[in-house]
């Protein structure tokens, strides 16, 4: 059938029991559950000119399957998210590896047994990995926060090894601060492994759409009860109401074509870009990809390489080894990272978790409060660090809490 898009001029809002801002995973995944098991009509509003949100990919010019706005690779341990999506794809086996370019020399990140060997010769590896087994156990994560905590000498080496030369100055490119300024679960997310393993990820179901991401995104939205506006603001045509004048006055009601909406509204862009940044814009760090094609097969060693001493780039993606493409070409992305200060012409990526910015979130998200038929979701609209999995998970717990 393929997906019912529509302009919003010709939108009847009498014929729309929910809408859903946003077509990423948090939205489509609500709006497909609403339509199908709560046979709801759902009007999905997506401001860009596409759906799938940041895991849109698309064929370049050069004939390469690229993604627009970031690399994604899926990986879970939650198995209803990833059954679920088993209903709009196949998969292709695909274990994400990443190398850090170490002046010159690759270096598997997370730092791991294999690593240790590269930075500290063989001997004095083995000697150094046998205390790290000792103090915290084979086959064990451990953050580079607790490794610092350490005071043993030996410790304190590797800890100060991994420290300058994995995460120092690609935090600093990544988030303009240091390691220690970054929210501890930022840097807790790639641990040193006491391992052999090289996968960036060690999650019991990993892999890659097998046509891409876009064509499950399609298949997701293709569904009767389901219409798209896209290039359409969820600012531009929500009437917001509130129940005073004051700054603070929470919402009393949301209207769309001149009627309050009464049916769920699931909100998953930005908090601060619906009510016109009035507190202030909440803080993100923006990425500009830049991409290059080359005549040759493969470019780089892996999927994934990181700069963590050199390069003002954090890493380049190479999309043939997450797609499984075969090319006499190839395309890579080189990712720069920016503060968030212009939402005309860039694209809020990460929030930049901290209290300070948590309670400015938290001060929009206290003028939704009072509107019972409002749901924030999502990686923007909760101001969150989540992963694809994490997305669909709530995504689903909203749907069953809506749907009953
Ligand atoms: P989004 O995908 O951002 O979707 C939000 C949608 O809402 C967008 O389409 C946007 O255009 C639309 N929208 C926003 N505001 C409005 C508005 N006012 N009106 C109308 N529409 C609006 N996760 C992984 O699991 N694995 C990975 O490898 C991975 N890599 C990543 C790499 C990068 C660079 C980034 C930034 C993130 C990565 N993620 C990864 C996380 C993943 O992108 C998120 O978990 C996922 O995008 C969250 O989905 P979402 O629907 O909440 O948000
Ligand atoms: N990080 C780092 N060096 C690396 C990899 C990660 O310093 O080689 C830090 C950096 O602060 C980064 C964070 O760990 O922002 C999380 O890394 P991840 O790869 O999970 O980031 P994402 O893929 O979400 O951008």
């Amino acid at each position: 059938m393929g997906i019912n898009y529509l302009d919003y001029a010709d939108v009847n809002m009498d014929e729309i029991d929910a809408v859903v801002v946003g077509s990423g995973f948090a939205g489509s995944v609500v709006a497909r559950e609403l339509a199908e098991r709560g046979n709801k009509r759902v009007l999905v509003i997506e401001k860009k000119n596409h759906i799938g949100g940041n895991m849109y990919d698309e064929i370049d010019e050069a004939g390469i399957l690229v993604h627009r706005y970031g690399p994604h690779i899926f990986h879970t341990n939650d198995k209803r998210a990833f059954d679920y999506l088993q209903r709009f794809t196949d998969w292709r086996d695909y274990q994400h590896e990443v190398l850090a370019n170490w002046y010159g020399t690759f270096m598997p990140v997370p730092f791991n047994k294999n690593s240790m060997e590269i930075a500290f010769g063989e001997e004095e590896a083995a000697r150094l990995t046998e205390k790290l087994i000792e103090t915290f156990g084979d086959e064990r994560k451990v953050t580079i926060t607790e490794l610092r905590a350490q005071d043993d000498p030996d410790l304190e080496k590797v800890a100060d090894f991994v420290y300058e030369n994995v995460f120092l100055y690609y935090t600093q490119k990544q988030w303009g601060l240091t390691p220690d300024e970054v929210d501890p679960s930022v840097v807790a997310r790639v641990p040193v492994f006491l391992s052999r393993d090289n996968r960036y990820f060690q999650d019991a179901y990993q892999g890659m759409p097998l046509e891409g991401y876009t064509p499950l995104f399609e298949r997701m939205l293709d569904h009767e009860n389901i219409s798209v506006c896209l290039n359409t603001e969820a600012e531009s045509v929500f009437d917001l109401q509130f129940s005073s004048d004051d700054e603070d006055a929470p919402l009393s009601a949301i209207a769309l074509k001149d009627q309050s909406f009464t049916g769920p509204i699931i909100y998953t862009g930005p908090l601060d870009e619906l009510f016109l940044a009035r507190f202030g814009r909440l803080p993100y760090r923006t990425l500009d990809f830049v991409y290059e094609t080359y005549d040759q097969e493969f470019w780089q060693p892996c999927g994934t390489v990181n700069y963590t001493v050199t390069e003002p780039y954090t890493r380049i993606t190479e999309f043939k080894y997450l797609t499984g493409q075969e090319a006499p070409n190839t395309t890579i992305m080189k990712e720069f990272s920016h503060p968030y200060e212009d939402p005309s012409t860039q694209i809020p990526y990460y929030a930049i978790i901290n209290d300070e910015n948590n309670a400015h979130y938290d001060r929009y998200l206290a003028l939704t409060k009072s509107l019972d038929n409002f749901y924030p979701l999502g990686r923007l609209a909760e101001y969150r660090y989540y992963n694809m999995d994490v997305i669909i998970g709530r995504a689903l717990a909203l749907a069953d809490e809506l749907v009953g």
